[in-house]
């Protein structure tokens, strides 16, 4: 930018720097890249992957009804129908989209527990990432935090003693889901059920973002490596008063975050004046609404790319790893040491710690991340040992030709 002004002050060649700039941040700009990390929710390449045809529509430069009433001509509210189908999904009274989960939990605890206690247990007071620590977020909204039980074993008598606690005036339960680490061994945590009966709504920072455990969008029963993960539709129905989750983790869509509960609850966090601040673009509720509608007509594991890479048969992966292989040829596939080779791919963004997903990858000899991240589309693999893993179960199969280029380029 420095440059920039200098050679705009000094009456120099608007072009030349521009072009000069574009050059130095040419790898830095963000652009499209090949996810060949078995990483489906990569936090670092944008998690859920979708298409430009989400953020919009195909009929060119038009206006939206983004704020408009189209059955009134009224002014609306940007809010209503996405509100109604993220209700509808998970069965709660009403529900609201802010930008990004973080955030939805700054608001939920700004609008609900200002100048007043919000009970955590010490189990769960946690750090999720990219800086997000619960104290923290706490701090900044106006509430105050009040710890609770042990690191490893809170009881529901831990939380009423801190609700009944003199000089104490607890405005919620707030549970967080440990979505990026473990705590196995002695261990324990009330039931949610035992907390909704102490009297204080309980809200529920499920972040993955699963609608409903029973995934009524994929065919046959719920897919195993689902199992454990904290789900809207549950977390509700067990008792919660309010959950919050992200938009772009297993639901598979834009970055966002979402407050999903009680009516009183969400009118009130929607009528704070912090919602104004953090309220979504008409882009991201497009993004949105596209991706709850497949939900709701059942076309998730079709429609939504990260279901449709998240359910695609282990043998439909290997098959594509097969015909990349194939399609370089034999000598080529011998010089580079190409192979197919069966993988372990991970939903990630924090979701279901542990759990994995069958894949296959083309692994190649040597550390080639380097020049594959250097193609005209860059491919982002993971090392491994002494060789390069190309996992196909995080690629768009519409890309398996950028795999195929990019491994006919390599030096051999
Ligand atoms: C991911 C996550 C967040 C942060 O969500 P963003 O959408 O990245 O802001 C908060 N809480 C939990 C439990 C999470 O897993």
């Amino acid at each position: 930018m420095r440059c920039a002004r200098l050679a705009i002050a000094s009456g120099g060649d608007f072009e030349a720097t521009a072009v000069n700039l574009a050059r130095g941040l040419e790898l830095s700009l963000v652009q499209p890249v090949v996810n060949a990390t078995g990483v489906l929710l990569h936090t670092n390449l944008g998690r859920a992957p979708l298409d430009s045809s989400f953020f919009g529509f195909s009929d060119g430069a038009r206006p939206t009804s983004l704020e408009f009433d189209l059955t009134t001509g009224n002014r609306g509210s940007r809010l209503t129908a996405v509100a109604t189908l993220l209700a509808e999904l998970p069965g709660a009274e009403d529900a609201i989209v802010v930008n990004p989960n973080a955030a939805a939990v700054l608001l939920v605890v700004g609008a609900l527990a200002a100048g007043r206690d919000v009970a955590v247990s010490r189990g769960e007071s946690v750090e999720i990432g990219g800086g997000f620590r619960i104290p923290e977020v706490l701090e900044q909204s106006g509430a105050r935090l009040v710890d609770v039980g042990t690191t490893n074993k809170t009881r529901a008598s831990d939380y009423a003693r801190a609700i009944t606690k003199r000089g104490n005036d607890v405005a919620l339960i707030m549970r967080v889901h440990p979505s990026n680490f473990h705590i196995e061994g002695f261990t324990e945590q009330p039931s949610l059920t035992e907390l909704a009966g102490l009297g204080v709504p309980v809200v529920s920072d499920i972040g993955s973002g699963l609608l409903d455990a029973r995934c009524p969008w994929v065919e046959g029963p719920p897919p195993s490596w689902l199992h454990g993960e904290p789900a809207a539709r549950q977390t509700l129905a067990d008792g919660a008063a309010l959950v919050t989750f992200s938009g772009d983790k297993l639901i598979g869509g834009p970055q966002c975050g979402i407050i999903a509960g009680r009516g009183d609850l969400v009118a009130a966090c929607r009528a704070h004046p912090l919602m104004r601040a953090l309220r979504p673009g008409g882009q991201t509720l497009i993004a949105l609404q596209r991706v709850l509608l497949a939900f709701a007509a059942k076309r998730a594991c079709t429609d939504i790319p990260f279901w449709a890479m998240a359910t695609s048969s282990v043998e439909s992966v290997r098959e594509r790893a097969v015909v990349v292989v194939d399609s370089l040829g034999a000598a080529r596939s011998s010089t580079l040491g190409l192979r197919v080779e069966p993988t372990d791919a991970v939903p990630g963004a924090g979701s279901t710690p542990g759990a994995t997903l069958p894949s296959a990858a083309v692994v190649v000899d040597g550390d080639r991340c380097a020049e594959l991240r250097s193609g005209r589309i860059p491919v982002i693999a993971r090392r491994e040992g002494d060789h390069t893993v190309l996992d196909l179960r995080s690629v768009a199969p519409a890309d398996d030709a950028v795999i195929v280029e990019s491994l006919a380029s390599l030096t051999s």
